[in-house]
């Protein structure tokens, strides 16, 4: 059995994600920070359902605690073969000009260094030449990337690009390793980041601009997420699938 380690699993898409996966047959790990109980809950939903699930607390954007995910996950649901960075933070909308150094430190830390670091652990477990057998890497970017989130948050954007050159280089790096990195570009999902940003109901204001005239759901995300972490996926790395209602 499969074992997949999915950050910020307790809500959202992260938490669609959780469910999808188990019942695409992996073992699940519930990263959390500090909602334990809505972790708790996805848990128990995967356990009613008949599948395996454990919930961990780990701030990742701290290294040590992400080492120490890692090693707990090794020892309670076995070898790691697929890993989804999707946390992802954002502050209120603002302009460029008034986003300080602080601020911008703090989502580069939550979004790429996080990113990064989950990336380093995953590939010393799963790369051939470390005595792994290979695996996937899906890493949640955003269609700001894109963008650029122009008078929201630029310096949201600017995290998700280097997730998305994260994604173009280590794909190459590690193709010959049995690892293929490939990454997610959401927008205008359902979820509570938006009240984050200052405006939870950002999606219904930009609603009639989306082609498809809807919000998503996390779930539609998460259909995008397992097939990128699937072996269904098998002949593609270092690509970008977006789920955009056509943005
Ligand atoms: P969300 O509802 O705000 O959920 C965020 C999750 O991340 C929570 O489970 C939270 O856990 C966890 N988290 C935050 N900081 C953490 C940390 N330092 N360590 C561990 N866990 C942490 O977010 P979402 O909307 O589902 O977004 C998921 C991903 O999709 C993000 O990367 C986001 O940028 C991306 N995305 C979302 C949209 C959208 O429209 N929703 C669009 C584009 C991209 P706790 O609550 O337990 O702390």
């Amino acid at each position: 059995m499969k074992t997949i380690l999915i950050t910020g699993a307790s809500r959202g898409i992260g938490a669609a994600t959780a469910l999808l996966a188990s019942e695409h047959g992996f073992k699940v790990a519930v990263n959390y920070n500090n909602n334990r109980d809505a972790a708790e809950s996805i848990v128990e939903k995967i356990r009613l359902n008949g599948g395996q699930a454990k919930a961990f607390q780990a701030d990742v954007t701290k290294e040590e605690e992400i080492k120490r995910l890692f090693e707990q996950v090794d020892t309670d649901l076995g070898n790691l073969t697929s890993l989804v960075n999707n946390v992802g933070v954002l502050e209120r909308q603002s302009l460029m000009e008034n986003i300080s150094k602080e601020r911008l430190q703090r989502i580069f830390e939550a979004n790429t260094l996080s990113t990064f670091l989950c990336c380093k652990e995953a590939i010393q477990r799963m790369s051939i030449k470390y005595g792994g057998v290979g695996g996937t890497i899906v890493n949640v970017s955003s269609i700001a990337s894109r963008t650029g989130a122009p008078f929201e948050y630029i310096d949201y954007a600017l995290s998700k690009g280097a997730i998305d050159s994260l994604t173009i280089g280590l794909s190459k790096e590690v193709a010959n390793e049995g690892i293929r990195v490939n990454a997610v570009r959401p927008a205008f999902i359902f979820t509570d980041i938006h009240a984050d940003g200052g405006e939870p109901n950002r999606i219904e204001r930009i609603k009639e601009t989306i082609p498809l005239k809807r919000g998503g759901l996390s779930s539609e995300v998460a259909e995008a997420i397992l097939w990128l972490a699937s072996d269904k996926s098998s002949y593609s790395t270092g690509i970008f699938l977006d789920v955009t209602g056509g943005r």
